[in-house]
């Protein structure tokens, strides 16, 4: 949508594939379902009114464009001479993170295809809410699947779902965690694909969700690349976004791949470590293969499973990936390193104590790498970085105050 003309925009193919990753590996009953949606979105993106009113609720209903702005306290906590980062404010969209961007735009494809039930997932609950907001903004029903260890996790984001209306639908089964939520949220659309639409939280899945995610998140990048170049009349050294189903990294790197100059790096959750099993580094330490109707990076276990993962950030904390990313993995386009939760939590800490601002714990994995880049003398001086804070903290607060002793 954003981005036409560059030559990156040929990905995802015909067939759904970003390279060899992507497709829709999924049962009979779901391709027609999956078709219907890829011709619906086409039609939409040539539709100038459905375009038009996409970028008018994101402007008075989120906020956008959201800011970008210098951190210095923060930057000069680096201690590399001449650096200078910026922050672009997910955090600061309407709902507290970047979901809504893309829930908002299949919300609009959802109406037009005469869907008045909305389905969804939720992991860390940020996507859930999001869902839950535009399904109020819009009038349509909402429900979501969550998983009860992250019902536990994130209970504030529960009662916000709640009281936006929405039934929230407990999920008990396997580690009660996003991976089931999707299963469940699948099995209901195949249920009730007449009447239902289901809105996916990030660029992975079965095509053509990497492609209408992406295309939805890409404002993140697009506005970025406007404002630094306003701001600092060049393009930034370093993109950094951390990386959960990949949809917010995507977003900010895809309107600069195909800049070389400017290195994109990815931030995974490496939880307790990667060399523990207890992380959620799918693309630092898993190998391809099908998950979730898609072939991408995954994490397995020596019996061919699908890893059980583990991440101080819920929202992280999923054994998939986007195929897009994948395929940026092994082009060498994107790097992907991996912070475990004691680098969240110094990175989260950093920020709030040098520009008072909370950060999700899922952003603060971006935030905690770049400072240990930094302690390993790998930022070169004078360099221009833009990390994508994804999400503010307010459903962190139990967890981070707990693990930073000041419960
Ligand atoms: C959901 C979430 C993420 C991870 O999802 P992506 O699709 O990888 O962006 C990251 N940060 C926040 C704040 C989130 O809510």
């Amino acid at each position: 949508m954003a981005v036409r003309g560059s030559r990156h925009e040929m990905f995802p193919d015909e067939r759904g594939r970003f390279g060899v990753f992507g497709g829709r590996f999924v049962p009979e009953g779901l391709m027609a379902a999956l078709l219907d949606l890829e011709d619906a979105y086409h039609l939409a993106c040539a539709d100038p009114g459905f375009v038009t009113e996409y970028r008018e609720l994101l402007r008075d209903r989120v906020g956008r464009p959201t800011l970008l702005h210098q951190v210095r306290r923060f930057g000069e906590l680096l201690g590399v001479p001449g650096v200078r980062v910026y922050l672009k404010r997910e955090d600061m969209a309407h709902t507290g993170a970047h979901k809504i961007n893309n829930a908002i735009g299949q919300a609009l494809l959802a109406r037009r295809m005469g869907k008045k039930r909305i389905v969804a997932e939720t992991g860390a609950g940020q996507h859930g809410v999001a869902v839950a907001t535009v399904s109020a903004m819009l009038g349509l029903t909402c429900v979501i699947y969550m998983g009860t260890e992250d019902m536990r996790r994130q209970a504030s984001n529960v009662l916000r779902m709640k009281l936006l209306g929405a039934e929230v639908r407990p999920v008990d089964i396997g580690s009660r965690r996003l991976k089931e939520a999707i299963t469940e949220s699948v099995r209901d659309w195949v249920a009730s694909v007449d009447t239902t639409y289901y809105l996916f939280g990030t660029a992975a899945g079965p095509a053509p969700y990497p492609r209408i995610v992406r295309d939805f998140q890409t404002v993140i990048g697009a506005e970025t690349r406007d404002q630094i170049a306003r701001l600092e009349g060049r393009l930034p050294d370093y993109v950094l976004a951390c990386v959960g189903g990949g949809s917010n990294a995507i977003g900010v790197f895809h309107p600069f791949a195909d800049d070389p100059r400017v290195r994109l790096i990815g931030v995974e959750a490496a939880g307790l470590g990667v060399d523990t099993g207890e992380h959620a580094a799918t693309l630092c330490m898993g190998s391809p293969g099908e998950i979730d109707g898609s072939y991408s990076y995954l994490l397995q276990d020596e019996d061919g499973q699908i890893a059980r993962t583990h991440s101080i950030a819920a929202g992280l904390d999923y054994p998939g990936v986007g195929p897009e990313l994948s395929h940026l993995k092994d082009s060498g386009r994107v790097t992907y390193r991996a912070a475990t939760d004691a680098v969240a939590l110094r990175g989260m800490q950093a920020l709030s104590h040098t520009e008072g601002i909370l950060a999700a714990l899922e952003s603060a994995h971006a935030l905690g790498h770049l400072m240990e880049m930094a302690d390993r003398g790998e930022i070169p001086e004078g360099s221009l970085i833009v990390l994508c804070l994804s999400g503010r903290g307010d459903k962190d607060l139990t967890v981070a105050a707990e693990r930073l002793g000041v419960a």
